[in-house]
């Protein structure tokens, strides 16, 4: 904790779990991937959610389709 360690700091975290989350989005996939299992990518989902701008990037990884409020007023009648 009190060690000067560059690779700890919380921007670097962020920017590496960033990465890695949208290294496999589309079914993409890194060497730390072992048969659909990855510990690098649920690690960087958690890492996500510590940061602020974490949420923005998790929301875009799981906007399948655009979810905005577009719906058609003709649609609920
Ligand atoms: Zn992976």
């Amino acid at each position: 904790m009190t060690a000067v360690d560059e690779s700890d700091r919380p921007a670097d975290r962020f920017d590496a779990a960033r990465r890695t989350a949208l290294q496999h989005v589309d079914g993409g996939t890194c060497w730390h991937c072992i048969g659909g299992t990855c510990s690098q990518r649920t690690w960087a989902l958690e890492e996500l959610t510590r940061h602020p701008g974490g949420r923005q990037v998790l929301d875009k990884l799981r906007t399948p389709k655009p979810v905005k409020t577009m719906t058609e007023e003709g649609q609920q009648r």
